[in-house]
């Protein structure tokens, strides 16, 4: 009697370390793509909206113009922006 017990434990106890092993495998497999392409991961989900230095207007990263320094809803916006920072000088 003594021996089944002795076998139901370590059956448990291995089916808790096979448990615990697949939770880690699992928890690798799933973190390192994430951490190779967290940007790319994050504009197919929801696109990261910017905001348009000339009018404030919010658009998706995709359509904004960028000049190096500010996004811009449209290259006129980013124009007029340039033109009233050169007239401010
Ligand atoms: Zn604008």
């Amino acid at each position: 009697m003594k021996a089944i017990i002795f076998l139901i434990f370590i059956v448990f106890v291995f089916l808790i370390i096979r448990f615990t092993l697949n939770r880690i495998i699992e928890i690798r497999s799933k973190q390192q793509p994430l951490e190779d392409t967290p940007a790319t991961d994050k504009s197919t989900t929801s696109e990261s909206m910017v905001q348009c230095a000339q009018c404030g207007v919010h658009l998706p990263q995709s359509n904004a113009y960028y000049d190096g320094k500010d996004t811009f809803c449209s290259e006129g916006h980013m124009q007029d922006f340039h033109a009233k920072q050169k007239s401010a000088e």
